[in-house]
C-alpha cells in the first residue's frame, strides 16, 4: 500500500470515530499498518479532530521511530504497536472511550453474549483484561497496556475476537485496516450498549447457547462463512 493512502485511510477512521460519536474530546485515536514496509501511521498527539489533516499524521516504524511528520505521535501509540507485533494479521487499531464499553471496562466486566447481534462480530463474551500492576503502571504504562492484552490473547484468536477491554480504562479494537477497526469499534458500542440495556430490563439474562453462537459467527466468519447482507 502507498503511504499516500495508508494516510487517507488513516485520518477517514480518526474522523470516522469522532463522527458516530463514539470519541468526545481527544480521548481516541486510529492507526494503521503497511505490513510489507513496517510503516505505521498514527494520530498525533492532542491535535484537535476538526483540524486534522492527512499531512498531521506521524508516520513511525514498529519500534516507534518516527520517520515522517512534525508532530509527535498519540502517546497510545506504544500500545497500538504492541497490538501490530502480537497480532500478525491485523492491519488496523482504534482505541476510544466510548461510553458504554468503557462501562464494562470499569465495571471490570466482559460483555456476555446475550444475543445474535452480538454473535454476528464476536465468537464468545468480549474479553476483559487483568488489572495492570503497580510496575506495568509506573514503568512502561503504554507498552504495559498492550502487553496485557497480548497476554489476555494467549490461545485467543484476534479475529474471532476483534475488541478487548482494557479493565478500568477502555475498549481497544482492530481490523484488517484502520477504517475495519473503526467500523469494528462502532459495532463493539452497540453491543455494549445493548447487552447493558439488556441486563438492566433482567439481571437473570444468560447468553445464549454455543450452537446459536456458532450458527451466527460461523456463517459470517471462518472458511464456510456464507451469509451477507
Ligand atoms: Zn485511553
Amino acid at each position: 500500500m502507498q503511504l499516500r493512502e495508508l494516510r487517507t485511510q488513516v485520518l477517514e477512521a480518526n474522523l470516522e470515530i469522532v463522527r458516530s460519536g463514539l470519541v468526545i474530546s481527544t480521548f481516541g485515536n486510529a492507526s494503521g499498518i503497511d505490513r510489507d514496509s513496517g510503516r505505521v501511521v498514527i494520530k498525533p498527539s492532542g491535535v484537535d479532530y476538526d483540524r486534522l489533516a492527512s499531512d498531521d499524521l506521524v508516520v513511525t516504524d514498529l519500534e516507534g521511530v518516527v520517520v515522517e511528520g512534525q508532530l509527535r505521535p498519540s502517546s497510545d501509540l506504544a500500545t497500538h504497536l504492541e497490538l501490530y507485533k502480537a497480532f500478525p494479521e491485523i492491519g488496523g487499531v482504534v482505541h476510544t472511550h466510548s461510553r458504554y464499553a468503557t462501562t464494562w471496562a470499569q465495571a471490570g466486566r466482559e460483555i456476555p453474549c446475550l444475543g445474535t447481534t452480538h454473535a454476528d462480530y464476536f465468537h464468545g463474551p468480549v474479553p476483559l483484561t487483568e488489572e495492570l500492576t503497580q510496575e506495568e503502571i509506573e514503568s512502561a504504562y503504554e507498552v504495559n497496556t498492550g502487553k496485557v492484552i497480548a497476554r489476555r490473547f494467549q490461545g485467543v484468536d484476534p479475529q474471532r475476537f476483534p475488541s478487548v477491554l482494557v479493565k478500568g480504562h477502555g475498549p481497544f479494537s482492530w481490523g484488517k485496516d484502520a477504517l475495519d477497526a473503526a467500523h469494528t469499534a462502532e459495532l463493539l458500542e452497540e453491543i455494549a450498549h445493548i447487552a447493558y440495556t439488556t441486563c438492566v430490563l433482567n439481571p437473570n439474562a444468560k447468553p445464549i447457547s454455543q450452537s446459536l453462537l456458532d450458527k451466527h459467527f460461523l456463517r459470517k466468519h471462518g472458511p464456510k462463512a456464507y451469509y451477507g447482507q
